[in-house]
């Protein structure tokens, strides 16, 4: 179906919703409010209840949907699974949701080739169990592989615990099919695993947030599955002797698969959900190796040297499949958990350098008492990435406040120590006012020369990623 853009200027959600039904059947087009309740956000506690949520079946209807929606200037707000932290799927005022749950296909897995190419609904877990029953693996495991689908982690270059050793989402796409604002049917990259013609688009979507393309398939980079894993699990009498051994780890001469950390309250939450760790633990390490018998015999002794030092408390080791899972359960609860100690939890995931995470624990600490909030971090320590929580009851006086302003300071003191806003999450919503911190009035201002040529007419996810103000008009312009 072929759908002329009017550029009328006129915005026209209900004449939209009739043309999605023309297209797409009452089936794939959902307006009922049951459903729009559902979709109405992400993890986030904000909420805007859609027009309607539509449920594209291939990359044909993707792109009539942005035709349509050029033409009654109707803005698309593409979701995977909603599990984002920072409300990147959360609809905005008069939108379409484009749920990409659909979607869900393996087209081809060529193990040698070791290139997997799927649709972007497909569940990350499921595209993982599709790699490893050709003794592949999907390396990049964000904790909510579970649930997450693989559109969603390439619109936010999602990471997780191996990505110490592996890599983000981002080394893995080899190529993307995609639809831009502009309705142009986009191909980026190739299935080769070397490429250099023209400019790397397909690194520019990856981490884009929905806002410059709607990403309908990607070949994906598989790697052989290693036969076995090990972890090791030291706690400390103090963070600080604590990020003294990531220091140690770091340095020795072979990477691990995953470098994870836990502060006192989070090692108090794994200590309450039943591991057996010191009463006196501040703090928690986890260390992962993974490879062949004769790798991780060569890696363990390394690793348990390197955490051998001041303040460590205590060294459990764990060989067996199930004891490693069981480890891991644990440390994947901790999510949920820190989420039922209050009504509302804000969840940062700052980065720095990995030599400054012993500045930035500490900052996050101190700044926990100035502002008297309650606040668990942890997380992936050897990339210097820490999930900061901060917990929050909204019916307490002044702690939404104080939550505003902590972060704020948290913000400029991780920039101070080298750092960025988001080593995984991304912008979304939630976070796009502090994006000038970061990013200088020339890049942003090149950023949005970007936006503007891929979706002049801003429909693809507005509002998201990129700061609602541009303090001066771009200098740079593409078209
Ligand atoms: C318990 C829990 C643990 C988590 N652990 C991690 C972790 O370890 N690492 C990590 O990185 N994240 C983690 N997350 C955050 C979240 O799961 C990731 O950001 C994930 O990549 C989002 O995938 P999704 O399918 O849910 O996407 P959604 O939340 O639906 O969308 C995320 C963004 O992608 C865009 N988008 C979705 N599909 C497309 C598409 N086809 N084309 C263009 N844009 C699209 C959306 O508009 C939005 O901006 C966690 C979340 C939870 C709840």
């Amino acid at each position: 179906m072929a759908v002329r853009a009017r550029q009328s200027g006129i915005r026209d959600p209900e004449s939209a919703l009739r043309l999605f039904r023309k297209l797409l059947g009452d089936g794939q087009v959902h307006a009922d409010s049951a459903t729009l309740d559902l979709y109405a956000a992400d993890e986030t506690p904000r909420r805007c209840v859609p027009r309607g949520v539509l449920f594209p079946h291939d990359h044909d209807q993707v792109r009539d949907i942005v035709a349509i929606a050029r033409a009654t200037r109707t803005s698309l707000v593409p979701r995977g699974a909603g599990s984002g932290n920072v409300g990147g799927a959360t609809p905005v005022p008069n939108s379409y949701v484009v749920s990409f749950e659909c979607m869900n296909q393996i087209r081809d897995l060529d193990p040698a080739d070791r290139v997997v190419v799927a649709q972007p609904g497909v569940v990350t877990a499921d595209l993982d169990a599709a790699a490893r029953a050709y003794g592949l693996f999907y390396p990049p495991n964000p904790g909510s592989a579970a649930f997450c689908r693989i559109g969603g982690n390439i619109a936010t270059n999602a990471a997780g615990p191996r990505s110490l050793k592996y890599g983000v989402t981002r080394d893995y796409v080899l190529s993307l099919k995609a639809v831009d604002g502009r309705g142009r049917s986009l191909t980026t990259g190739s299935r080769a695993t070397k490429s250099v013609v023209g400019y790397d688009l397909t690194r520019l979507l990856v981490g884009s947030e929905g806002t410059l393309a709607l990403v309908t398939e990607a070949a994906i980079r598989l790697l052989p599955a290693p036969a076995e894993t090990a972890v090791l699990q030291a706690s400390y009498s103090s963070a600080e002797d604590a990020c003294a051994a990531v220091g140690r780890v770091m340095r020795a001469q072979t990477v691990p698969c995953a470098l994870e950390f836990l502060d006192e309250r989070a090692t108090a939450l794994v200590r309450e959900a039943g591991v057996n760790l010191p009463a006196a633990a501040q703090a928690t390490l986890i260390v992962e190796a993974d490879g062949s018998a004769e790798d991780i015999a060569v890696q363990l002794p390394l690793y348990q040297r390197a955490l051998q030092g001041h303040g460590m408390l205590e060294l459990a080791q764990a060989r067996t499949p199930a004891a490693v899972a069981t480890l891991w359960a644990t440390r994947s609860a901790l999510s949920g958990a820190v989420k039922r100690r209050a009504p509302l939890k804000i969840n940062e995931d700052v980065a720095v350098p990995v030599s400054q995470l012993g500045a930035l624990v500490s900052q996050i600490e101190k700044l926990a008492v100035t502002h008297q909030l309650e606040v668990v971090s942890f997380g992936h320590a050897g990339n210097g990435n820490l999930h900061v929580n901060v917990l929050i009851d909204p019916a307490e006086p002044g702690q939404k406040k104080r939550a505003a302003l902590y972060l704020r300071d948290l913000f400029q003191a991780v920039l101070s120590l080298g750092g960025t806003l988001s080593g995984e999450h991304g912008i979304g919503l939630a976070k796009r006012r502090f994006v000038p911190l970061e990013v200088g009035e020339d890049t942003l201002a090149l950023m949005w020369a970007i936006k503007q040529q891929l979706d002049p007419m801003r429909l693809l996810n507005p509002g998201k990623a990129l700061p609602a103000v541009v303090r001066r008009r771009p200098r740079i312009t593409l078209q």
